[in-house]
């Protein structure tokens, strides 16, 4: 590493790299920045210290900041010197296609960022690829134009004759379905496409790789290059990704779901059935291939009924967990057989050269088929013990996934000798953040947590009704549905009740039946989410009912003033936590303690995030479910607002939200 004449501070190559950057942070922060008007605050400066220096020692580092501190600066000083200084890009990944939009966007933080420095900053996003049109299918819509089209489809094949870019988001308003028509998906053959040198997405592909400085990934196209660069590159392909030199997860809490289905392989029935119809549809194919679509149709039958008869049922997650029993690991050995059989005969096809089906269509079939056999292959090695494997509640698909995620990050992410950062409001309860180092496999890592600016002892207070009949469900719920009354009286509306399971919504509207409100009342089953959100923060006394609303939403102002946490929301049997419960069984620990309770706190921490937005927000959060004395209680403790008030008296909370 040498001297870089575009790091942003003077440096020659010969000073001390680490000493330079923590100059230039502060004097960022306390000169450049307030200069400009920009408020800077304590907590903010001290993270972006903290990441510098854990940059520049390539360690693995927890930033946890509270909303409202300012981190995403904090990690970008950092991040631009890092990348100028190594002449790699450093990825910034986020968790969603939103979120790269709004850091990398017009008037996101690093436009601001870099009107403030008064200096370009290179950022190109890597978004995921279904976010793209792909040409192939674009045309294949228009060949069947002259059916007739729905508007949004003729919308779309219009615009795609004069999109540049081929995103989404130049066509907010489209809906899913037709989206899904014209956008990449996992089935499309680019490898082989003939249209690979004029097409959107390989183009975006090819915009990004250039990046000088950040490239803004989604944790998904992250996970997807770590799982295939070594692979890609072996086999003489371009990774995903280019070099990089450090990696930034920007809401690092969430980044074991994307790990997880990156790494594990869907098997969708459509698909399966698709092959099979396509094949029959030959024209001239010979009998040996058309037999072979038979058995596997047969099999995909049988192995789809057993699947779904060993789903284990479960409201609170979209991924069911499945009951491995032999019928299903015989059902998945037949079908392993019927693709291997069908296989062979689409390699006999490409000897023949019958052309019957187009070289790179059979390729393109040949890899998929290759994919569902991988994944049963996994499914029957060991009857399963290797995998973590759930069907979609949204799709029915099934998936198979490797059990040992950490090993795999460990392998890939961890030990590269790359500075790594988890950036979240969430990482921790408590400042205790062995839940979280723990799940990613970690043993060395190194962690830094501040709250945010607000003000929590003046704007929070926390009521925790006293006297509940605890161990009598039936009471404590008649009794919770009085106080429940009681408070959305109080608070006039203005209340977001969580609950823990979709059930539950329909329970409280059972029991509030008899109750006529001056005020409206939205339940999370009556309404979509989008629309139910944004009445609840139009219609200032309105209230909202729901199991989906722990995070991601953003409510300021009075519309959200009581906090209402219905129960506490003690994990599901989602497979990826059944699988974190095991490890620790097998480890001699309590699985209750070790995942249930933790997990609990950090999606409690979460919700109660959601109560105070800006400094002037004030309201109350009450936690209806009992947890005082209970082994967890020092979950739900870590997960309170630091500094706010405990109180078991409603008159107090009255006050408090008579001051808002
Ligand atoms: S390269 Fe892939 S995304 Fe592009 S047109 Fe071809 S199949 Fe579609």
């Amino acid at each position: 590493m040498g001297a870089n004449k575009k790091v942003p501070f003077k440096f020659d190559g010969k000073k001390d790299f680490p000493a330079e950057l923590a100059k230039w942070v502060g004097q960022v922060f306390y000169e450049v920045l307030p200069e400009q008007g920009y408020e800077v605050r304590e907590e903010q400066i001290y993270t972006a210290f903290q990441i510098a220096d854990k940059v520049c020692k390539k360690k693995v580092h927890f930033a946890e900041a509270g909303l409202g501190t300012g981190k995403t600066f904090a990690y970008l000083l950092t991040a631009v010197a890092y990348a100028r200084f190594t002449g790699k890009a450093v990825v910034i990944a986020c968790a969603s296609t939103a979120l790269q939009e709004q850091l990398v966007g017009p008037n996101g933080d690093l436009d601001k960022l870099a009107r403030y420095l008064d200096m370009d900053i290179d950022a190109r996003m890597a978004k995921d690829p279904r976010q793209y049109i792909c040409d192939v299918r674009v045309s294949r819509c228009k060949s069947l134009r002259f059916e007739k089209q729905s508007e949004a489809m003729e919308e779309i094949l219009s615009w795609s004759d004069v999109t540049k870019r081929g995103e989404r988001t130049e066509v907010p308003n489209i809906p899913d379905p037709i989206w899904q028509q014209v956008a990449w998906d996992e089935g499309m053959p680019c490898e082989m496409c003939t249209s690979r040198g004029y097409c959107k997405l390989v183009k975006a592909k090819e915009h990004y790789r250039a990046a000088r400085d950040l490239i803004i990934s989604d944790h998904g196209v992250f996970f997807d290059d770590l799982w295939t660069r070594d692979e890609r590159i072996a086999d003489g392909k371009l990774p995903l990704l280019p070099a990089y030199s450090a990696v930034i997860f920007d809401e690092g809490h969430k980044i074991m779901l994307s790990a997880a289905m990156q790494a594990g392989r869907q098997i969708i029935k459509e698909d399966l059935e698709y092959i099979v119809s396509f094949i029959e549809n030959i024209q001239g194919a010979r009998t040996a291939l058309l037999s072979t679509t038979v058995a596997l149709d047969l099999a995909t039958e049988r192995f789809f009924e057993i699947l779904l008869n060993s789903v284990i049922p479960d409201e609170l997650t979209e991924r069911l967990a499945v009951d491995i029993n032999d019928g299903l690991l015989i059902a998945a050995e037949t079908l392993f057989r019927a693709l291997e059989y069908l296989q062979g005969e689409m390699q006999t096809e490409q000897e023949l050269h019958t052309q019957t089906i187009p070289d790179t269509l059979l390729e393109a079939y040949d890899l998929r088929i290759e994919g569902v056999m991988a994944a049963l292959q996994r499914l029957c090695k060991n009857k399963g013990i290797d995998t973590i494997i759930w069907v979609s509640k949204i799709d029915g698909s099934f998936w198979v996934v490797p059990r040992d995620l950490s090993g795999m990050l460990k392998t890939n992410l961890f030990q590269k000798n790359l500075p790594v950062v988890f950036s979240s409001a969430t990482l921790s309860t408590g400042g205790d953040f062995s839940y979280l180092s723990r799940t990613l496999g970690l043993t060395d890592w190194s962690s830094s947590s501040v709250e945010g600016p607000f003000d929590f002892r003046e704007q929070v207070i926390v009521y925790t009704p006293e006297s509940f009949p605890v161990s009598d469900q039936e009471k404590w719920f008649a009794q919770a549905i009085k106080i429940l009354v009681s408070l959305l009286e109080l608070s006039r509306g203005r209340a977001l009740v969580l609950t823990n399971s979709p059930s539950e919504v329909g329970n409280i509207r059972r029991g509030l039946k008899d109750y006529h409100f001056p005020f409206e009342v939205l339940w999370e089953d009556r309404g979509e989410r989008g629309h139910l959100v944004q009445k609840f923060r139009e219609v200032v006394s309105s209230v909202l009912v729901g199991s989906g609303f722990w995070e991601g939403i953003d409510v300021p102002g009075e519309a959200l003033s009581m906090l209402i946490i219905w129960q506490l929301p003690f994990p599901s049997r989602d497979p990826l936590i059944e699988a974190r419960r095991r490890e620790a069984k097998e480890a001699g620990a309590d699985p209750l303690t070790e995942v249930d309770y933790p997990e609990m706190g950090l999606k409690l921490k979460q919700g109660c995030g959601r109560l105070i937005r800006t400094k002037d927000d004030r309201g109350a959060i009450v936690i209806m479910e009992p947890f005082r004395d209970k082994p967890w209680e020092q979950f739900v403790q870590g997960a309170l607002p630091a500094g706010a008030e405990v109180v078991s008296n409603l008159t107090e909370v009255e006050s408090k939200l008579r001051k808002k």
